[in-house]
């Protein structure tokens, strides 16, 4: 569950695809296709982007909705005079360029150690699969925790406290179990 928040908090909670509020990880190679079930190849996406990327890696995908809705449109017919397939082409090369630069920025703030810590720390309890209304209720607690952690350049827990320590009184009637100050040694 702490890697799933780590991933659905990345790049502000937002769909690398598209920029609505994420909802579920997404394999950047998919799994289909032979990609890691790991956090070097998992980014935040929206259920949209996710379902219509389906078994396409990003650049496949890009380029197939591009190519076909710009230049042919959805029945797969030229739309008259307009941009060379080339020309739409190349200009999609560059979009598509800037898309796996996003993709590589996100993946390495996930890589982060000590966000992934800061994660881990307090997080490592919760369920690994968790019901979908679970991961929104999670999700929408921990989002400003770990935004106000970010800007504090994600401290690590603090050491816990030292365990009490007790020592009998014998002066009292009965044996009473008193407090020994933390800074008193033996
Ligand atoms: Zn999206």
């Amino acid at each position: 569950m702490y890697e799933l928040l780590m991933v659905l908090l990345a790049n502000n909670g937002r769909c690398i695809y598209c920029n609505e509020p994420s909802q579920v990880m997404d394999h950047v190679i998919p799994f289909a296709q032979g990609g890691a079930d790991s956090l070097t190849n998992l980014v935040p996406a929206c259920d949209t982007c996710n379902n219509l990327k389906g078994d396409k890696t990003p650049p496949e995908w890009f380029m197939s909705i591009e190519l076909r809705d710009r230049w042919c449109g959805n029945n797969g017919a030229p739309q008259g005079p307009g941009p060379s397939l080339r020309s739409l082409y190349e200009d999609t090369h560059h979009q598509c360029l800037d898309i796996l630069d996003r993709i590589d920025e996100v993946l390495a703030e996930i890589a982060n150690p000590r966000r992934r810590s800061w994660f881990f720390d307090r997080y490592w309890h919760a369920a690994s699969r968790p019901p979908r209304w679970r991961i929104a209720f999670w999700r929408g607690m921990v989002a400003e925790k770990a935004q106000e952690a970010e800007a504090a350049g994600w401290p690590p827990l603090p050491p816990p406290p030292p365990p009490k320590r007790y020592r009998i009184d014998r002066s009292q009637i009965g044996r009473l179990l008193v407090e020994i100050p933390p800074d008193e040694t033996d």
